[in-house]
């Protein structure tokens, strides 16, 4: 179904990104990665993709809190692949401390990153979509993209941001093939929640299973972590025809913690 088109999702070298990066070549799609890490893990990653799901795989090392790095990495995706079909701005930091305490430069990168970047990256895709009458565009938000929690005041502005950039970019685009949607995850257990849990667990004086156990039961019914690859699986189907007609929604995949 989806064999041939082309993607993009930022910050796949790690967590969320990757498992999504894998889920969609898996369905044939060719995949640019994005993201920090080691050169010579990125380039057995890319390999390895290409060997494994038998797709073309290519790799910018765009920082996406620089937009002409960002618009360098659409082109460098429509260059290799001859058009790009599906994007997920997905890349993305956290920080957490009172907002009387939140240092301005860690308010500016998760603003840049976590928010701006994805604009930067949809106005510059946006007019190869037009031209070839069909595009996908999912953004990562987050359940603090419908709700807050105390000590994430950049994390909690960006993700309501993004919310409603989706909104917008599906209204201008709703008569052309286009969607844009956005997923909005619980907790996943990646790097990014890893680090949470081992603040958690230092600072209380638990062991980080415990400190696990807490950050589950405080919020998410289920008592579950999401996977990246579950997101990937909602991405999968947001980019088929029978969701042609689903665009600019919120998607939780929260087990339940926005439904409190
Ligand atoms: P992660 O730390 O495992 O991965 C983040 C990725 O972003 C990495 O590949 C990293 O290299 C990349 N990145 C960071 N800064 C970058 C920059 N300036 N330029 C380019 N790439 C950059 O985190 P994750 O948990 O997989 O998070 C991915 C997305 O999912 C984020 O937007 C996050 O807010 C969102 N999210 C995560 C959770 C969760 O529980 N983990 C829940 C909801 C939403």
């Amino acid at each position: 179904m989806l064999k041939g088109k082309s993607a993009i999702v930022t910050g796949s070298t790690s967590g969320i990104g990757l498992g999504v990066a894998h889920t969609l070549a898996a369905q044939g799609v060719n995949i640019l990665f994005n993201g920090f890490g080691d050169a010579n893990e990125i380039e057995t990653l890319r390999k390895e993709t290409e060997t494994k799901f038998k797709v073309k795989a290519a790799y910018s090392n765009a920082d996406m809190s620089k937009p002409d790095q960002i618009r360098a990495m659409i082109k460098q995706a429509e260059d290799t692949f001859g058009q790009l079909d599906i994007l997920v701005n997905n890349a993305g930091i956290q920080f957490t401390a009172r907002t009387e305490a939140f240092p301005e430069d860690k308010w500016d990168s998760i603003i840049a990153i976590n928010l701006s970047s994805a604009f930067h990256a949809i106005k510059a895709a946006l007019p190869g979509m037009q031209k070839r009458n069909w595009g996908r565009i999912i953004n990562i938000a987050s359940a603090h993209g419908l709700v807050a929690s105390a000590q994430k005041i950049a994390y909690v502005s960006a993700k309501h941001g993004i919310v409603g950039m989706t909104k917008v970019v599906a209204l201008e685009n709703a008569q052309q093939n286009i969607t844009c949607n956005a997923i909005c995850p619980g907790w996943v257990l990646t790097p990014l929640v890893q680090k949470q849990i081992d603040d958690r667990a230092k600072k209380e004086g638990i062991t980080v299973e415990q400190a696990n156990k807490e950050l589950l039961s405080e919020k998410e019914p289920s008592q579950r972590f999401t996977t990246p690859e579950d997101i990937g699986a909602a991405i999968v189907f947001l980019c088929s025809e029978a969701a042609i007609n689903i665009t600019g929604i919120p998607f939780p995949m929260d087990g339940g913690w926005t439904a409190q």
